[in-house]
């Protein structure tokens, strides 16, 4: 692990091998860095980047439904549906990340969608994270009319401690014109392409929205909440607004190169000693984890030449014998971005 470093590109595949990574060092120096065994775990947007950077995989094309670089970008539907204002005071200062319930009444396929306009659902939950004096000051029922001055500084004050919110985690499909693909505009420092990201919300997330914003309204006044404040419908996709971090997609995991890029062991199809790790294929941390188990237990074996393992796609399989790293020099180094 080198601080400082941000890899810019992997080297091409060559026959069906990565060879290593290139990077520019704290002090500006292009290093380039050969291994045996490659892992790609940049985070999900970054993994895409890096392979379409690198040439690794064909790109996605919306138009055909060819390719898979990319393919099957989503989200995930986080908000507040509804916000409950208590008689008593909750100590809401007090609090940490895992104080707190969520339900999976109306997750996935565990409730009857017969009579609703969406398939799959989400979670909703009650979480008592800790609210700082200044952050968690200022929500007012709907009753207090005064939005300054000293009766809504009056208000704030009396319902700064009675007031929490339902909160929901929803399921954000994957549709086939919701993709990532290197920014045809926007470059960064290094005059690489930023990566570009297509995606909405689309007809099924605002009705689980609507259905969740209905539900948590029910829940709050069932809380014995004396006010309920209902969330805005959802209109469009916005970035300005924290949606949370659990973005996926890009470089998924399937059973066959047509419709993925790496195998269910996290193996890219092409270059049989690239592995790719991180929420790019596996939504949520807890999954990562289970998946982590698989992978740890697994690369070691794909790493080795002699102990192949039946799902073994490339043309072989590596050791993990470490090379030292090299400085770029004019002939081995190809212009940014270009495969070696
Ligand atoms: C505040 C917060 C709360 C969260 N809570 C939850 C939760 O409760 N439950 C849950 O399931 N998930 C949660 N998540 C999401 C979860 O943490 C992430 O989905 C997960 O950590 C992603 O793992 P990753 O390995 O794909 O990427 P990361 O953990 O982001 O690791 C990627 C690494 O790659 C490095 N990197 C990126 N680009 C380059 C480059 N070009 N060169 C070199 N290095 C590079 C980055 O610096 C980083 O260290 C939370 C995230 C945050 C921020």
């Amino acid at each position: 692990m080198a601080a400082g470093c941000a890899a810019s590109f992997y080297d091409k595949a060559n026959g069906g091998r990565a060879t290593g990574v290139s990077y520019i060092d704290a002090t500006g120096e292009e290093i380039i860095q050969p291994a045996d065994l490659v892992i790609l775990g940049s985070w999900t947007l970054n993994n895409t980047r890096l392979l379409l950077l690198s040439g690794i995989g064909e790109p996605y094309n919306p138009a055909t439904g060819k390719g898979v670089v990319g393919r099957n970008l989503t989200h995930q539907i986080s908000f507040s549906p509804a916000q409950a204002f208590f008689d008593k005071p909750l100590n809401r200062f007090m609090g940490s990340a895992p104080a707190g319930m969520r339900m999976s009444d109306f997750d996935g396929d565990t409730f009857d969608h017969s009579n609703l306009p969406f398939i799959r659902g989400g979670t909703l939950a009650g979480i008592g994270t800790g609210f700082q004096p200044i952050v968690g000051f200022g929500a007012v029922p709907s009753s207090v009319k005064a939005r300054w001055g000293s009766e809504w500084k009056k208000a704030a004050v009396y319902w700064y401690d009675r007031v929490g919110v339902v909160g929901f985690a929803g399921e954000h499909i994957a549709y086939k014109d919701h993709y990532m693909d290197l920014d045809p505009t926007y470059k960064d420092h290094l005059g690489d392409p930023l990566i570009r990201m297509t995606i909405d919300w689309k007809d099924n997330e605002r009705k689980i929205v609507e259905f969740a914003i209905a539900k948590g309204v029910e829940l709050a006044h069932a809380m014995g909440a004396k006010e309920v404040i209902p969330a805005a419908p959802y209109g469009h996709y916005d970035t300005r607004r924290y949606q949370s971090t659990h973005v996926q997609g890009g470089t998924i995991m399937g059973k066959s190169p047509e419709h993925s890029v790496v195998n269910t062991y996290g193996q890219h199809w092409q270059a049989s000693n690239l592995f790719c790790d991180g929420s790019f294929a596996v939504c949520e941390q807890w999954l990562r984890e289970s998946h982590a188990e698989r992978y740890c237990l697994h690369v070691p074996h794909r790493g080795r030449r002699d102990r192949p393992l039946p799902q073994a796609s490339g043309p072989s399989l590596l050791t993990f014998a470490h090379s030292p790293k090299q400085k770029a020099t004019a002939p081995s180094v190809p212009a940014r971005g270009r495969h070696l």
